[in-house]
């Protein structure tokens, strides 16, 4: 890490502060667009790894903080939606995947011991109060682990993720697998994946 980011320094400058783990979160957070998600999968041997970040006006309709009982259980239902991965993200049935664990949350910039800079930045610069009003938007974040028996049997994947969330058009689909990387853009109107011979 250390070699990388002074090299960057040393070629291009400015560019480089991205680069510091976390930083990048902290661009996306209040850079998405409504409607588009990412989904970055990783296949490693048997293991399936997968991360979910999708705007909270694709999964609940809206990214104020909860100011209802209805809007608590709406944040509570969705994660549990979210959680249920093999529900939302369905992977060809004949590579026997498995959920092994799952990790879900929602980035909304008022969570407790929250100590995001670039939050501190935007309540620095609004008078108390009016932060939410400088265009804060929340996202929901889940991380998938997947066990498949028969990863090179992984061809397709389907996506009931938009049945499930109406408010999601589409998913920025990267994988990774020792193979390459290869980028998709999966939306609502063919809700799959072709993964031949990427695997
Ligand atoms: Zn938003």
């Amino acid at each position: 890490m250390r070699t990388v980011w002074t090299a960057c320094v040393l070629a291009a400058g400015l560019a480089c502060a991205a680069l510091p783990a976390g930083a990048e979160e902290h661009r996306q957070l209040g850079a998405h667009v409504h409607g588009h998600g990412r989904l970055n999968i990783a296949m490693d041997g048997k293991k399936l790894l997968m991360g979910l970040e999708a705007p909270g006006a694709d999964i609940v309709g809206f990214e104020h903080e909860a100011g209802t009982p209805e809007q608590r259980e709406a944040i509570a239902e969705a994660k549990a939606k979210l959680a249920n991965a093999l529900a939302l993200f369905q992977p060809e049935a004949k590579a026997r995947c498995e959920l092994e664990q799952v990790k879900v949350s929602l980035e909304d910039g008022h969570e407790e011991g929250s100590g995001h800079e670039a939050k501190d930045a935007a309540k620095a610069a609004a008078p108390a109060g009016q932060a939410q009003a400088a265009g804060r938007h929340a996202e929901f974040h889940a991380e998938y682990e997947l066990i498949c028996q028969t990863p090179q049997k992984l061809t397709s994947m389907t996506f009931e993720y938009f049945n499930v969330f109406a408010g999601a058009q589409e998913l920025d689909v990267t994988v990774v697998t020792p193979k390459g990387q290869s980028s998709f853009e999966v939306k609502r109107e063919k809700p799959s994946l072709d993964l031949t011979g990427i695997m």
